[in-house]
């Protein structure tokens, strides 16, 4: 999964554009639910709120490390294919 820093200046850009909705708005900046974030594996080629951020805040979440196999069985347990 992926995580937003502390650097995160709330612009609404990413939440609309996550296909997981994964994206909320916590207690001060947004947020990913790591149990909901694929990465964008089974949707997209790359990461579509690392390519929106204007400022580039949107990073590996350290603590939910998971490869490719992980995050693909994510994708189809979400949409209910397994
Ligand atoms: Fe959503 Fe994709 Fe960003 Fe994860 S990487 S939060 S699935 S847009
Ligand atoms: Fe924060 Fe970046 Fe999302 Fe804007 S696009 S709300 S700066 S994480």
């Amino acid at each position: 999964a992926l995580m937003i820093n502390s650097k995160c200046i709330n612009c609404d850009m990413c939440d609309p554009e996550c296909p997981n909705q994964a994206i909320y708005f916590g207690e001060k900046i947004y947020e990913i639910d790591p149990n909901k974030c694929t990465e964008c594996v089974g949707h997209y080629d790359t990461p579509t709120c690392v390519s929106v951020c204007p400022i580039d805040c949107i990073k590996p979440d350290p603590n939910h490390k998971e490869d490719l196999d992980t995050l693909a069985e994510k994708y189809l347990r979400l949409t209910g294919q397994i």
